[in-house]
């Protein structure tokens, strides 16, 4: 029985949550908060859950992490399941989840990189930042990424913290990044990479950026790396005292930028505001990217028509993401995630989190969202009898699938702990099947 006093009978509603991410856990904490009885199952493709939380925050950013315990209060519920490594389209299709649950979330987040639309994208050594963040943190789909950082120069675009947290990540030493969980294949990589020059590329201006202050001013503190602003692209320090707290405390960071020695650290990051990727440059490999100049006109950017090649052996675009779509759900092209009214997608199927509102707000922003989708389901949907659980245990049985626990995933995580360096809070598995195995053995 749980918190609510579920039981899988006739007056109890059954969800399944696709996704095993923030949203997911903020959704099944919200359903399964209330005197209701409801049973959740959160499925995930992965033998893992917690989603970015594992897999998108950075390796050196744990405290961040820690609100996964949060989510496993919720695992302790007895109405609430982990059901991993079980994946929707190769296992068991939405149409037989919505035969089997009185109401579907999909929490499947944005995992596509938004492609940036220009020539030269697809050469070798182009990597979205959906695909080198997850290499370095140890995402499955990514371990074989094997990226090519026998290079000095490496273009970052985009002013959001994705692109604050590659660059930081690429800047760190291996004793800056000794307490982190970054994944050994990326390790060996990037600590032996000859980068000498890293540079942050805004369409906009400083002003326009959408980093927060904390992950901006961890750039001025990094060991063998300086972090460079060109003073001439700061507003005059006449405007700062009207700045709200966030824009005034990058200010100060931007500010503090502009006065570094470029030879003060071996190696430079240069924020560079104002100029916008026209195309990527190289024959099979990228050797450079053309930019233009841009102004910034109500907001919006402006190109002056000016050019200039910037060179880099590496270029990692930062400029958000899209969810990937469901055959027969409807999808937003133009914004990028499922089309729904308030997470409502047709009767019995909803959105939450990056595939409901597309990628942007903090994990936290998760949580209000979460609250919305279940406040509608319970309002909304009434049990109906679906055998929820007990059909999917059946389905898993006679297609033999090899589905985790989140009993079974604790030997996951103790494997991860105890291979761990001194510090380290653990070593990342990347092999479902090594993990399946642990899970099972
Ligand atoms: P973001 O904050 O939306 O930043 C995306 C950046 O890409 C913007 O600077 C945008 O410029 C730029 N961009 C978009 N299209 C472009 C193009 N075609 N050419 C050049 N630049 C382009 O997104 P994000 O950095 O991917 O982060 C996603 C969300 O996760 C954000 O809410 C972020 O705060 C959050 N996050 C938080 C943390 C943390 O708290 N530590 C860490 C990582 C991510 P414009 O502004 O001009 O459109």
């Amino acid at each position: 029985m749980g918190k609510n006093g579920a039981l899988n009978g006739e007056g109890t509603l059954n969800v399944a949550v696709i996704g095993a991410g923030p949203a997911g856990y903020y959704t099944a904490e919200a359903l399964t908060g209330t005197e209701r009885p409801v049973n959740v199952d959160i499925i995930d493709r992965l033998p893992t859950p917690f989603g970015l939380i594992r897999a998108g925050v950075a390796p050196d950013h744990q405290s961040i992490k820690n609100v996964s315990r949060r989510y496993e209060a919720t695992n302790q519920r007895d109405n609430v399941r982990f059901v991993g490594n079980l994946s929707l389209g190769r296992d068991i299709t939405l149409a037989e989840l919505r035969d089997l649950y009185d109401a579907v979330v999909l929490a499947t987040g944005a995992g596509k990189d938004r492609p940036l639309g220009i020539e030269g994208e697809d050469l070798r050594g182009v990597i979205g930042s959906g695909a080198f963040v997850g290499w370095y943190n140890a995402h499955p789909d990514y371990k074989d990424l094997e990226p090519d950082l026998r290079v000095a120069s490496v273009a970052v675009i985009g002013n959001g913290n994705v692109a604050i947290d590659v660059a930081r990540v690429l800047a760190k030493t291996a004793s800056e990044m000794a307490t982190s969980d970054l994944a050994d294949h990326a390790a060996g990589r990037i600590h032996g990479a000859p980068i000498r020059d890293i540079y942050i590329l805004g369409r906009r201006g400083p002003l326009e950026a959408s980093f927060t202050p904390k992950e901006l001013g961890e750039l001025n503190q990094l060991e063998n790396c300086v972090a460079l602003v060109d003073g001439t692209q700061l507003p005059d320090a006449s405007i700062d005292s009207s700045l709200s707290g966030a824009a005034k405390k990058n200010m100060a960071a931007m500010r503090a930028m502009a006065t570094n020695s470029p030879d003060a650290k071996p190696v430079r990051l240069h924020l560079q505001f104002y100029r916008r990727p026209m195309a990527i440059l190289g024959d099979k490999c990228v050797c450079g990217i053309r930019l233009e100049e841009t102004k910034v006109e109500d907001g919006k950017c402006v190109g002056t028509g000016v050019t200039e090649v910037l060179p880099a052996g590496l270029v990692v675009p930062c400029i958000g993401y899209r969810t990937s779509p469901i055959p027969d759900v409807p999808y937003s092209e133009r914004y990028g995630h499922f089309e729904n009214e308030s997470g409502r997608i047709a009767d019995g199927l909803y959105c939450v989190g990056w595939a409901k509102r597309g990628p942007t707000g903090t994990i936290g922003t998760n949580k209000p969202d979460g609250v919305e989708v279940a406040q509608e389901i319970l309002g909304e949907v009434h049990p109906s009898g679906k055998s929820g659980r007990a059909g999917l245990d059946q389905i898993v049985q006679e297609r033999d699938l090899h589905i985790v626990t989140f009993q079974t995933w604790k030997k996951i995580e103790a494997r991860e702990e105890a291979g761990a360096t001194a510090g380290a809070p653990r070593k990342k598995l990347v092999d479902v099947s090594e993990m399946v195995r642990i899970a099972e053995s």
